[in-house]
């Protein structure tokens, strides 16, 4: 692989590895360890490995590896760490990077289980965390302090799509000496550009754009080879979250066709936002990519693209919402998003259930809030279909 191929070369041969048989496509290796030629081989094989050299499958795995240099290419990382789930990435990243005494902060709008991580199991090992307004930059300046260790935040907040600005929050922290991680699930590895504006740690979800055809959970956590190695490789070896091989190869597959994937979802976002701005039933209609968004220059700075998700605010509540969620023939309702199927979702009674009214206010979840990730369908087909639903609603 040459360092200097562009996203879309990097995405189809980037990592690969072939076997004796010089197989076309990536194969899976579905084994759990690996044979030592001699005792000796294994006494020193647990010592170092080389770059095709395996231990067991919880350490690493060549299907695994194939995933992990593929996208930390796409990212431009140094390194990449592949896990089960978006979450074990999250949680894995957080842990490993944290312990007793220090102190952290935090955007309030999080994905529900990062919440919890940080909310409720962080501070019983004694890790102390402040939660900001994330588009207000003097709450981040109040509230990142000398000891502050770690900021963590999504870089386009879920499900109100606020966009955060990585590169004033990364100056404010890497004044402190902390480290800045950021959850970019919503930017998609296609058109992030975090580490260059400040980002230390990325982690993505696989389940969402990367797989992109709701098969497999995954994620994956990139940085430095240094931060990868010795922070977050010996944590994932000995607390086992790995990814499993089988589902490196769907992800590794996923990765082939994110680009194109990705690039018809905006264009059917982009034409569901210009085409509901102000319509009668709608409160809003929330696209960063749309000129109207308050945060249109910043995404347009930062990310090039006002990513693969709308969000409806419709005008009578949970019972338009419903009403228009039930109406929908072409996108189906589910709760996952990055999808070549159109998924809506009703934030409030089921990814953000969990919350108290007064944190979804805060949130801006409101009762009427439908998020609608937007498939590779045809974007008119798609239109009819939601044009259709808001007349039912
Ligand atoms: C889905 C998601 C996660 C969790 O990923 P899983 O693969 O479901 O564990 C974390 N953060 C964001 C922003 C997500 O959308």
């Amino acid at each position: 692989m040459s360092k200097d191929w562009n996203k879309r070369t990097k995405l189809v041969h980037g990592g690969t590895r072939r076997s004796q048989y010089n197989e076309v496509s990536e194969a899976i290796f579905l084994t759990q360890g690996f044979v030592y030629d001699s005792a000796e081989q294994a006494e020193a094989r647990f010592l170092e490995t080389g770059p095709d050299e395996f231990i067991y499958a919880r350490y690493g795995n060549p299907t695994v590896a194939m995933f992990e240099d593929r996208i930390a290419a796409l990212e431009g990382a140094e390194a990449a760490f592949a896990t089960a789930s978006g979450m074990a990435a999250v949680s894995a990243a957080l842990t490993a990077s944290l312990k007793a005494g220090d102190h952290v902060v935090a955007a309030r709008a999080l994905f529900g289980s990062s919440l919890y991580v940080l909310e409720e199991l962080l501070g019983r090992f004694g890790v102390e965390v402040t939660f900001v307004d994330g588009l207000d930059l003097d709450q981040w300046r109040d509230a990142i302090r000398p000891d502050t260790a770690l900021v963590f935040f999504e870089t386009i907040a879920n499900p109100t799509l606020e966009v955060i600005d990585l590169p004033a929050v990364a100056e404010l922290a890497h004044a402190v000496g902390a480290r800045v991680m950021v959850d970019n699930v919503f930017v998609t590895p296609v058109h992030s550009r975090a580490l260059s504006q400040g980002a230390d740690v990325v982690i993505y979800s696989a389940t969402k754009h990367i797989d992109g055809q709701g098969r497999a959970l995954g994620g994956v956590i990139l940085g430095s080879e240094e931060y990868i190695r010795k922070v977050i490789e010996p944590y994932m070896k000995h607390t086992g979250g790995a990814m499993s091989p089988f589902s490196a190869w769907v992800m590794l597959k996923g990765l082939e066709t994110i680009a194109l994937r990705v690039r018809a979802q905006i264009e059917g976002a982009t034409r569901l936002a210009e085409a509901l701005q102000g319509h009668p039933k709608l409160a809003r209609a929330i696209y960063p990519g749309h000129p109207d968004h308050p945060q249109h220059a910043l995404v347009m700075r930062d990310m090039g693209m006002g990513g693969t998700v709308i969000s409806l605010d419709l005008k009578g509540g949970q019972e338009a919402a419903f009403r228009f969620l039930n109406a929908l023939n072409i996108a189906v309702i589910s709760n996952n998003l990055g999808d070549a199927k159109s998924i809506a979702t009703h934030p409030a009674t089921t990814t953000h259930q969990r919350l108290s009214d007064e944190q979804k206010v805060t949130l801006g979840i409101t009762p009427g809030l439908v998020r609608f990730s937007v498939g590779i369908e045809d974007p008119e087909d798609l239109l009819a279909d939601v044009l259709a639903a808001l007349d039912a609603a």
